[in-house]
C-alpha cells in the first residue's frame, strides 16, 4: 500500500477507534452526560488519537531508506517494542496502533506480504487478497479493511475487552501484582 492508502487508513481508524472508546453503546441509555459533553469527549479523543496513529501508520515504510523494505520495519519485534515503550517510558502511546494497522493493509490489501518474524525468519506472510499499490481500487481496498478493522476493535472493546484497560489494571485483573 502506498503513503495516502496508509495516511487514510490511520486517519479513519483513529476517528472512529475515538468514537468507540468514548462511546459505548452497551452502557444502556445514557444518564450522566449530555450528548454534547458526550460529542465533545469523542472529538477530544480522536484529537489524541489522531497525530500517534496516523504516524505510527506511516513509520513501517521508513525501511524502504534504510534496511530490508517490507521486512526490517514490518515485523512482530518492531511492534512489540512500540507495544512497551508507553509502559517504560509514558511516551509514544497509540503509536503502535498506527503500525499494527499498516502491517494489516500491507498484508490484506496489497499483493506483496510482509515479514512478520524478522530478523528471525525473512519469509513473507500474506493474504490472498489485495491489489497493487497503484490500482485504482487502492482506495476502496483501503476504507474496507478499515471498516473491517474498525468492527473488530469495537466487537473485542464492548463485548471481551476495555482496549483502554490500563497496564496497572490488566495486571491486577490477572493477579499479577
Ligand atoms: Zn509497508
Amino acid at each position: 500500500m502506498n503513503k495516502e492508502g496508509h495516511v487514510l487508513n490511520g486517519a479513519l481508524l483513529a476517528l472512529g477507534l475515538g468514537v468507540i472508546l468514548v462511546v459505548d453503546p452497551t452502557m444502556g441509555p445514557l444518564v450522566e452526560e449530555t450528548p454534547s459533553a458526550l460529542a465533545l469527549a469523542a472529538a477530544t479523543k480522536v484529537a489524541e488519537l489522531s497525530l500517534p496513529v496516523v504516524l505510527g501508520a506511516l513509520f513501517p515504510d521508513v525501511d524502504t531508506a534504510f534496511g530490508k523494505h517490507r521486512k526490517t520495519l514490518h515485523n512482530l519485534p518492531v511492534l512489540a517494542i512500540f507495544l512497551v515503550f508507553p509502559y517504560v517510558f509514558g511516551n509514544l502511546q497509540y503509536v503502535w496502533v498506527g503500525v499494527a494497522t499498516h502491517y494489516v493493509l500491507d498484508m490484506v490489501g496489497s499483493r506483496r506480504g510482509i515479514a512478520l518474524f524478522y530478523p528471525f525468519s525473512s519469509k513473507e506472510y500474506d493474504l490472498p487478497t489485495g491489489v497493487t499499490t497503484s490500482s485504482k481500487w487502492a482506495n476502496p481496498v483501503t476504507f474496507v479493511v478499515t471498516a473491517f478493522e474498525l468492527a473488530v476493535l469495537a466487537v473485542v472493546h464492548y463485548y471481551v475487552f476495555a482496549l483502554d484497560t490500563s497496564f496497572a489494571e490488566a495486571a491486577a485483573l490477572v493477579g499479577a501484582f
